[in-house]
């Protein structure tokens, strides 16, 4: 049965941050980020407002990349906060510096900075999964 995206992300989201929170102790006192949906995106997968404590995804990649999304941008973005949190502001590579980097491989993933995600500007809007 279908599921309102939001619900979908937060869960992934909170998932995501515990383990986050089970690696990096100094992270235990902070709440899941904050969790928004962006339906024009689509150059972009996601975006981390690190100061505002909040993650933003394009709901349009969900159409072709659901997997993708969840188990890859989701903890990229959270990884930005997380990074921002524990090294404070490393702007190198665009955020993508050697901190982020190394959360990164800890979590199990390899630190792109880009995706190869590619969707068109008129994919449909995604609400549900
Ligand atoms: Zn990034």
């Amino acid at each position: 049965m279908a599921q309102p995206l939001i619900q979908v992300l937060e869960r992934q989201a909170h998932l995501v941050w515990m383990a986050l929170q089970a690696t990096y102790p100094e992270l235990r006192t902070y709440k899941v980020p904050k969790v928004g949906i962006n339906n024009r995106l689509w150059k972009v997968a996601g975006y981390a407002y690190c100061e505002e404590h909040r993650v933003e995804f394009g709901s349009k990649f969900f159409g072709r990349y659901k997997p993708q999304m969840l188990l890859e941008i989701v903890p990229h973005e959270l990884i930005h906060v997380a990074d921002f949190i524990i090294n404070g502001n490393d702007m190198t590579d665009g955020g993508h510096g050697i901190g982020w980097r190394n959360m990164m491989r800890a979590y199990g993933l390899e630190p792109n900075r880009y995706h190869n995600l590619h969707i068109n500007k008129s994919d449909p809007i995604i609400t549900a999964l």
